[in-house]
């Protein structure tokens, strides 16, 4: 098997970059998979090389050949300069806020953003004296009237987290490079596949790993990848801080990533199949599904993305709250759990009106959010028909 030359790696479409990317089985044997290394001392071979230039490899923290490949892939998938790894996906929120901003700032903050970033931009960047200003998703360009003198950074998620709202990155990402600002994006529902963050203006791209990447349920990790602008000052912050993550957990991911697309695929049938048999439904008022007609910022989903994935929320028309329970108590296929991205079908009710400040959070009915799995889409179908005669019954 001759190396894969530079011109063919540019042309590689992303399925055979998912195979091939950060694979270097000439330094491992010729086994095909980079195996886990573990280690915290890096040994030099001399006093001189000691006082030189940063070796590839320096420190257990700073990186290892398995925690390499996996940054090399994913810089490739993502079309970045470089990324770096953190433990978690809130750690890799949390290392991209610190990256762009510096006491005194001020920070825009989508209103529908993942909670656990609120409460890190309320805790410890308040701390920092980092003010934090909440936007409505959909404000798209008109960002540009909350824009201060000291306004550095913008941090985008979309689709939102539980309410799938799809933001206008690319008009926001011109208006805050007119500024001069960080766009920050919390990318985890779409993937690098099915929105390249870069090409879109994005700066600093965030993943939680944890979910489609690892796709199992079975390790937390978190990515932050960087165009050329900022890739120094991520390594720099990350070295830094020194949040690196767990050799099992690398090596797990680039076991994900390599069937990465095939799963998204599925996910996107199947959250597509169970959206419409929603839409279906008299016991559901809305579908909050970035790929149906209709759901917010549905135009802005078809011209900016390449796909959607397998979560998604439904709006109940009114009921009562034992009604959703005796629905949710008794499904045989769905858990009730946080997070999602993995092979097994979840739910969790939701309420965005307890923490929203920007925006009016009044869906006329309670919220469920679904993570579609693998299943037979006709046994989930059947788990929830059963549910709906449990929530009428009980209404
Ligand atoms: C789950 C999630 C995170 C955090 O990932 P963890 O690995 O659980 O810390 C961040 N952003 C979004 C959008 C998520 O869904």
């Amino acid at each position: 098997m001759a190396k894969l030359s530079d011109e063919t790696r540019k042309r590689l479409k992303s399925r055979t970059r998912l195979v091939t990317a950060g694979r270097k089985s000439e330094e491992h044997f010729g086994f095909i998979n980079t195996p886990i290394f573990r280690g915290s001392t890096v040994l030099y071979p001399d006093a001189a090389s000691m006082r030189g230039p940063r070796p590839r490899f320096s420190y257990g923290t700073k990186g290892t050949p398995t925690t390499e490949a996996l940054e090399l892939a994913w810089s490739e998938i993502a079309g970045a300069a470089g990324t770096v790894l953190a433990p978690t996906g809130l750690a890799a929120v949390t290392l991209a806020l610190m990256t762009a901003l510096k006491a005194g700032d001020h920070l825009l903050v989508t209103d529908s953003a993942y909670l656990p970033t609120r409460h890190f931009c309320e805790t410890v960047l308040a701390r920092m004296g980092v003010e934090t200003t909440y936007y409505d998703p959909l404000l798209g360009a008109g960002i540009e009237s909350l824009i201060r003198e000291n306004t550095t950074s913008v941090l985008v998620e979309a689709p939102g987290s539980q309410s799938f709202e799809v933001q206008d990155v690319p008009a926001i990402a011109e208006v805050a490079h007119r500024h001069g600002m960080c766009v920050i994006m919390d990318n985890t529902w779409a993937t690098p596949l099915f929105f390249p963050p870069h090409e879109r203006g994005v700066d600093l791209a965030v993943e939680a790993g944890t979910k489609y990447l690892g796709g199992h349920s079975d390790l937390l990790l978190g990515l932050v990848s960087a165009n050329s602008t900022w890739y120094r000052r991520l390594r720099q912050t990350f070295d830094a801080f020194a949040m690196c993550a767990g050799p099992e957990d690398a090596f797990l991911a680039l076991r994900g990533l390599r069937t990465m697309e095939l799963r998204l695929r599925e996910a996107e049938k199947q959250g597509l199949a169970l959206a419409q048999w929603f839409a279906a439904r008299p016991e559901v008022k809305q579908v909050l599904h970035p790929g149906l007609p209709g759901a917010p910022g549905h135009e802005i989903w078809k011209r900016d993305f390449l796909g959607s994935t397998g979560l998604f929320s439904i709006i109940l028309q009114p009921c009562s709250e034992r009604a959703v329970d005796a629905m949710l108590d008794g499904l045989e296929l769905f858990g009730m759990g946080y997070s999602w991205g993995g092979y097994e079908s979840l739910v969790i009710p939701f309420d965005c009106a307890t923490y929203r400040t920007a925006t009016t959070w009044n869906p006329g009915g309670p919220g469920l959010r679904f993570q579609v799995g693998l299943e037979d889409i006709e046994d989930l179908q059947a788990d929830l028909d059963a549910g709906f005669a449990r929530l009428r019954a009980a209404d």
